[in-house]
């Protein structure tokens, strides 16, 4: 929990917002706790907190998406966004790629 500009108590909360996959997939990092993938050319070994772009093909990265389903996992990294003031979004991975007609997303995460 922590306090927005005015002093009152923040919780995450999560919200339903209609997105066009195309565009998240041109600014999408896949990130496994601090370390991600570009969405876009698959460029490993980026950190969220400091690549604010793929140094590779050059996207400004918008949205996360993590692999992390744990909520203490996701809390951590939605403190870090926030602490930061990272302009980064997390998304829900399963709902992108079901939303996502190519399965180029889903390969990232198999192991
Ligand atoms: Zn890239």
């Amino acid at each position: 929990m922590t306090a927005d500009a005015s002093g009152k108590n923040t919780k995450f909360v999560r919200v339903w917002r209609q997105l066009s996959v195309e565009d998240v997939k041109k600014q999408l990092l896949y990130i496994d706790d601090l370390y991600g993938t570009c969405g876009n050319c698959k460029k490993l070994g980026l950190n969220y907190l400091k690549d604010k772009k793929c140094p590779d093909c050059g996207i400004t990265f918008k949205y996360l998406a993590t692999k992390l389903s744990k909520v203490a996992d996701i809390g951590k990294i939605l403190s870090r966004i926030d602490k930061e003031g990272l302009d980064l979004t997390l998304i829900e991975r399963e709902d992108f790629e079901r939303s996502s007609a190519s399965d180029a997303a889903r390969d990232l995460f198999k192991s």
